[in-house]
Parts: C-alpha cells; structure tokens; sequence
C-alpha cells in the first residue's frame, strides 16, 4: 500500500466528518449513543448521516477505477498525463476501519478503568465521543459498552454544558493530526469572514500528487453538496509557477481569485502609475471572468502564494530541496509525515 495513497484516503475520510463532528449538538449525540445500541439505528441520527456521505464517496471512487477490460485503455489515457485515477476504494474502507479501531482501544482502555481511582470522566468522555464518531458496526464490544451504559448511565451522559462539550469535541479532534489539520483548513459553513490557513503535503511523486489531487477533491465535491466554497486543493509540482497557472485558467485557481477579489480596486495605470482606488466591485451575473464591471479592472492581482493570505488552501506540493517561495502568514503546517516515516500512524 501505497503510503501517500493512505494520507489522501486519511483526508478524504476527516474532509467528509469534518462539518458532522462540528454540527452534532449534545443532545444529537446523545440520541446517537441510544440510537447505536438498538438494532435498527434511527433514520436521522449522526452514524447514518456520515455513513450516506461514506457510502457515496466510495461509490464513487469505484466508478472510477477501470474494469479489468477497460484497464488497458486507461493506462493509456494515465500515461498521456491527460487523466488519472483516484485511489483505490479498499484503501479508503482500510483507513476508516483504523479509525474505528483506534476509537475502540481507547475505549476499552478508558473502561477498564471505570470504577477505579484512575478513573478521568473528562479523558473518558473523549474516547466516548470518538468511539461514537468512528462507529462501524454493532459487535461483542457494542454490548459490553451497552452494559456498562445501562449500569452507569451518569459517567455516559456527555457534559451538554458548552464549554466542557466543546472541550471534549476539541480534545478529540487534537487526538488525529489529520482531523486536526482539516479542522484547521476548512473554514466553517456558518463563518462570515475569510481566515483561512494554507496547509501543505508534500508528495513523493506526480503520479501520487495527482491521485492525491483528485481524491481529495472528490471527498471536497462529496461533503460539500452543492460546490459550497470550502478550501482550495492547489497542485504545485515543482515546474509549477502560480502565474502561468492562472494564465491557464485553472479552475480551483480560479474561484481562488474570485474570493480573493477585494472590494477597493488596487489596479494602477500601467502608463501613468495611477491607482483606480475604487469601491466598485461588480460581476456580470453568470460571467467567468474576474474584471470588475465597473472599472474594467481586475481589482487583486494574484501573483504570488503570499498573495493568497487568509485563502483555505491545502497546497499538494512535490518538489526537492528548498522552497524558494514565500509563504502567507496564514500558512502553519506542513505535513510531512510521507517523506520522514516509513509507517504512517494517522
Ligand atoms: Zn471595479
Ligand atoms: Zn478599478
């Protein structure tokens, strides 16, 4: 397996969660927990929800992968560098049951210290929280869990207060880098500003890159039903200059603009150096392009990664050496755990 492909199936799988774990209200977990221990969960509770969304994505990276007679063809088209594949379904489904195993584990290691005076409600309720959040299948452990609930129905009771809730959700999402680094990247649906961080993987090669790529946009398009803005996905393959890029129209680099486009036009005369200095933004309804209306300017230019300060982005970069360019404040992780592991641990 493939430890890149293992990453982009660990992103796609937090990138689907992400807008869930942040929604669920106390009282829905709740629900959730006495919904996992009957026999038919309820149509609307969180563990079904997640599960549609899953189910979707992973339909859909079966879609794309070839049948074994297409297989030829596409290899082809592969080479060509004109298209390229998702990852495979089996890796995605491998990283999700990791999940729901490390959320037993910790468990169990919290149950066995019930009634004991190690015993730590708080670090118990996140390991709670995250068992119900991975949740796969109903099993021996289900019911051992389902007794102890029944028997102690007040250690099991999440603390519905609102800081020491969203404690423990924060606790929990610390628990995973990869949850944390969404978390950080996607700017939350409710949110009226753009505060967006920049977060960086670095790829062993182009043909990973672009698996990756394409993974994690689908997982982006999957969560986020209607193409609701949530966080650029931008390749950077060492030949890559943000420029040219956007000279090619680009699409994610596009609506990168769009978003970037400020209200006061900072366009200057290229003859008289006269800036244009105004508030005028305006699009034709249905247009494409970035040239404001009013003015006939394009208000930003974006040139440069320091220019995309406050964007979402998660930046899938390949390259050796040294980074010659420089980044945005806004960008705070790298993630590096392909070049520097040999196992990846989630
Ligand atoms: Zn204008
Ligand atoms: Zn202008």
């Amino acid at each position: 397996m493939e430890l890149d492909d293992v990453l982009a199936a660990d992103y796609s799988y937090c990138i689907l969660l992400i807008e869930l774990i942040r929604n669920i209200t106390p009282k829905e977990f709740q629900e959730n927990l006495a919904s996992i221990f009957k026999d038919v969960p309820d149509q609307s509770c969180y563990t079904r929800k997640r599960d549609d969304l899953i189910n979707q994505f992973a339909s859909k990276l079966l879609e794309d992968r070839p049948t074994e007679s297409k297989s030829d063809e596409n290899m082809q088209t592969q080479k060509g560098g004109k298209d390229f594949l998702c990852i495979d379904n089996a890796i995605f489904q491998n990283v999700r049951s990791y999940h729901q195993e490390q959320a037993r584990e910790r468990l169990e290691d919290q149950l066995k210290k019930l009634d004991t005076p190690t015993f730590d409600k708080k670090k118990f309720q996140v390991a709670l929280f995250g068992w119900v959040i991975h949740f796969e299948k109903n099993d021996e452990f289900t019911r051992r869990v389902k007794d102890l609930y029944q028997k102690n129905k007040e250690v099991f009771n999440i603390d519905t207060k609102g800081q020491r809730y969203t404690d423990t959700k924060k606790a929990f999402i610390e628990q995973y880098e990869t949850l944390q680094i969404v978390e950080d990247v996607i700017i939350p649906k409710k949110a009226d500003s753009l505060k967006g961080k920049m977060k960086i993987v670095r790829v062993t090669s182009i043909e990973k890159g672009n698996r990756f790529y394409k993974t994690v946009c689908l997982a982006r398009h999957t969560a986020s039903k209607n193409e609701q803005y949530m966080f650029e996905v931008i390749r950077d393959f060492g030949n890559f200059k943000l420029k040219t890029e956007l000279k090619k129209g680009n699409d994610a680099l596009f609506r990168v603009r769009r978003v970037l486009q400020t209200k006061k036009c900072h366009h200057k005369d290229p003859t008289t150096f006269e800036p244009c200095q105004r508030r005028c933004m305006k699009y034709n309804p249905g247009d494409s392009g970035l040239v404001c209306k009013n003015c006939n300017h394009m208000h930003k230019q974006i040139n440069l990664y320091k220019d995309m300060k406050h964007l979402p982005v998660l930046l899938i970069l390949q390259r050796r050496g040294r980074l010659g360019d420089t980044f945005p404040d806004s960008f705070n992780c790298m993630d590096l755990r392909i070049c520097y592991r040999k196992d990846v641990s989630i």
